[in-house]
């Protein structure tokens, strides 16, 4: 294509002329509404400034078609509607000195402006203490027509519809709003983080599902994990720092920075200054030169900095979107913030951790590995170069007794390779559209119905309890505000798997099972423990034949299993994979042949809505944290513990009689978990306990045996205590919304109220 020539340089001065009001108000819209996500950004703002605690945005084509925002602020007098899109009208500033103290987001009066010169905008608003609301539409800068009563609720609800449809240039420039999209969500997100007594959700229109949605939450890092997930906030050190040197510089700063364990390729640098959304390129090269002398290579740090300067000293007017400020003394402050971080790194690297990563099966182990190949000569002082297979949690903080002490590594050889591959983009594709699963009817339905059955009492206490402790061997003892509560632990957990599996349906990661599981072996393992618990009688048929006939169903549906529940069955009738349903969650193993079972006998394979209802339960039936088998060691443990070994010998007594069942060992890949195979070959030792005898002789003998089960048994409490604390409840407070018949049934109990306490103590 021929370029058209330079234009030549005019020979006579061309007349100088006063623009059109419309162009140069068009010209100014484009500086402060650059793309959708400057526009959202502002919307956002407005919102906050009007005091909302709930917001909610909806999307359509990135944001060029509409951006629908919708919050419970203050809402919008009847009386200030005409002048709401008018350029330079604000409610939030005076005289030009009150930028020293201003302290809300907004104070130029020139974002709804701006939006109306380059799109369509309507708003819905309503005042507290209003019986109606009111609905009026824009034009550049100009009601059209005059705001019309509607039924409304108090807030403001605003659509941006066709942006940028008179900015034919500028619209082309955004021809991917997948992309656009993101920087949205992404603007979101980082409020959601920082303004954590505020709810907020974004989702695109039509969708079900929301890509951000968080809920009001008591802490930081609660917020970072519900919107940037686990494997995240697992990894954050929080940092303080502050001066109040008047010469040098005057803040506060605190935040959350990635320990060495975590690696990512990009920066993520949230930061907020004076409680604005802002960038400050200093810092951020500031700190990732940290990052980079004391980490191996390409791993980029998560960073979450919120800092307070005394107003006086920033000025937040040098950008017109507001994305910069500049404030004295900025040197100093960015080499203590660099300080700060450095001494945190270098300290949290000390005590590294080495995950397996659950999430990404195998692509993980590349990732260990590299951060253990390639040291950087400055990791300080007793840093030991370890064998892989020696790589443990080192750090003294971390309670010894949970998963990841018993997690090894498995060297994945390249046969594995093509498999890593396949799995880890499911993840990543996963994650760039976290929430784009199941658009099954039938699933929302069941979803709709949790949302409807949710207690808000429950609710409200799962969110906001603390922990306390076991109280027993399934009750958990928490408290909220000056109540006590004992919870359920299995009745809790099997709801929130049952949950959890509605809400991952069709997007499970799958977990390897360490050796291939004959379906009909489950069976018959399953059927013959019914028999001993006196659930089997011969009139229900041969379990042969009731194991075969199973199996052969479970079979015939392994496509459907497989795709919705990551559950792969293969054509020789193994079970090969399990789904993750909670992240760092392992279900019991001992429980595996049980849940095929219950699969067999109480899934309905008929209706679509049923039959995944039923699936769901058994799965959540499965992954709810039962009561170990082995008797918990503290108390009667050790008696109960003698009882179970006689009765280990007298089913050995009678095994002959049974048919006998090859025995295998069965337990996640040990890329996962290692400590479960134990109880797995326990329990199948009672009902098939020649084989025990051939195998495993030493198990049913010496008192030596009954110790080593003993510190088995302490183990696998401790481990499970540890689950309950640090995974089942910590997702409780994200995930679970308790449903009304556990506020009933006696899955959560009150059990005191402190008050009277004291005063029964006072008494005393
Ligand atoms: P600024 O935020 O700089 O004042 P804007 O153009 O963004 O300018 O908004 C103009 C005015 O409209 C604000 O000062 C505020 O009074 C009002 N306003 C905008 N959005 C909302 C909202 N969501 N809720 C209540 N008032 C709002
Ligand atoms: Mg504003």
């Amino acid at each position: 294509m021929e370029l058209p020539s330079p234009p030549k340089p005019p020979v006579e001065p061309a007349p100088i002329r006063r623009l059109d009001v419309a162009v140069v108000n068009r010209i100014a819209a484009g500086e402060v509404i650059q793309r959708p996500a400057s526009a959202l950004k502002e919307l956002l703002e407005n919102s906050l400034d009007a005091g909302a605690t709930n917001i909610n945005v909806i999307v359509k084509d990135g944001g060029l078609k509409l951006i629908q925002i919708s919050d419970n602020g203050h809402g919008i007098r009847y009386e200030d509607l005409p002048l709401l899109c008018e350029r330079h009208t604000t409610s939030k500033l005076r005289d030009y000195d009150d930028l020293q103290s201003i302290n809300t987001l907004g104070f130029r009066g020139e974002a709804l402006a701006s939006m109306t010169f380059v799109a369509h905008l309507s708003v819905t608003t309503m005042t507290a203490g209003k019986t109606h609301g009111y609905k009026v539409s824009y034009k550049d800068g100009v009601m059209e027509g005059d705001p019309r009563p509607c039924a409304a609720v108090k807030g403001t609800q605003i659509l941006v519809e066709n942006l940028f449809y008179n900015v034919v240039a500028r619209k082309k420039a955004f021809k991917n709003p997948s992309e656009e999209y993101g920087r949205i969500v992404d603007v979101i997100s980082r409020y959601a983080i920082h303004r954590t007594g505020a709810s907020f959700s974004c989702k695109k229109h039509g969708d079900s599902r929301a890509d951000v949605y968080t809920v009001v939450s008591s802490s930081r890092l609660d917020a970072i994990r519900s919107v940037y997930g686990p494997g995240v906030a697992r990894d954050l050190i929080a940092v303080t720092a502050s001066s109040d040197d008047e010469t040098s510089s005057t803040f506060k700063m605190d935040g959350f920075i990635s320990s060495a364990n975590y690696s990512a390729k990009k920066t993520v640098m949230v930061l907020f200054i004076n409680d604005r959304l802002v960038e400050c390129a200093p810092l951020k090269k500031a700190i990732e030169v940290v990052y980079t002398t004391i980490l191996p290579k390409a791993s980029k740090p998560f960073l979450y900095v919120s800092i307070i300067i005394p107003p006086a000293h920033v000025d937040v007017n040098v950008h017109p979107t507001k994305r910069e400020v500049s404030f004295l003394n900025q040197e100093n402050l960015v080499d203590t913030i660099q300080r700060v971080v450095e001494a945190k790194l270098l300290d949290s690297n000390n005590s590294r951790t080495f995950y397996t990563q659950t999430l990404i099966p195998g692509a993980s182990t590349t990732v260990a590995k590299e951060k253990e190949a390639t040291p950087t000569p400055s990791i300080p002082r007793n840093y030991q170069k370890a064998p892989v297979n020696k790589l443990v949690r080192t750090d003294a903080l971390q309670p010894a007794g949970q998963l990841h002490s018993f997690l090894q590594k498995k060297t994945s050889g390249p046969s594995n390779a093509e498999n890593d591959l396949a799995v880890t983009r499911k993840v990543v594709r996963q994650r760039r559209n976290p929430r784009e699963s199941a658009d099954l009817t039938s699933i929302q339905e069941l979803l709709a119905s949790v949302d409807q059955e949710t207690h808000s009492g429950l609710l409200e206490i799962v969110k906001n309890c603390i922990y306390v402790g076991m109280a027993d061997d399934n009750m958990a003892l928490v408290q909220y505000k000056t109540y006590l509560y004992l919870i359920n632990v299995y009745a809790f957990s099997k709801e929130l798997m049952y949950q959890q599996v509605l809400r991952r349906f069709a997007h499970f990661l799958p977990m390897q099972l360490s050796s291939l599981a004959p379906l009909q072996e489950l069976f018959m393992v399953a059927l013959d423990r019914e028999e001993v618990e006196g659930r089997w009688h011969e009139s229900d048929g041969p379990k042969a034949q009731i194991a075969k006939l199973n199996s052969e169903l479970l079979q015939c549906k392994a496509e459907m299993i497989k795709e919705y529940f990551s559950l792969e069955i293969d054509d020789g009738g193994h079970l090969r994979t399990l789904p993750v349903i909670l992240d760092q969650y392992f279900p019991d193993m001992e429980r595996l042949p049980s849940f095929v079972l219950n699969l067999g006998n109480n899934v309905d394979w008929e209706t679509e809505k049923e039959c995944f209802e039923s699936f769901s339960a058994a799965l959540a039936e499965f992954y709810a944290v039962h009561t170990p088998s082995l008797p918990n060691p503290s108390g009667d443990g050790i008696i109960l513990y003698q009882r179970l070994k006689n009765k280990l010998a007298n089913t050995n007594d009678k095994s002959t009689e049974t048919g006998t069942h090859s025995l295998y060992t069965l337990s996640l890949d040990p890329k996962y978990s290692l400590s479960i195979s134990r109880p797995w070959i326990l329990v199948t030792l009672l009902v098939h306990a020649d084989n025990l005898m051939e195998r495993n002789e030493d198990v049913n003998s010496k008192d030596t045996e009954s110790e080593d089960l003993l510190s088995e048994a302490q183990t696998i409490w401790a481990q499970r205590e540890w689950t309950v604390q640090h995974v089942l409840f910590p997702a409780m407070k994200l995930f679970l919304k308790p449903p009304r018949h556990m506020a009933k049934d006696g899955s959560a109990i009150q059990v005191a109220c402190l008050e009277n306490l004291y005063k029964i103590f006072e008494r005393c």
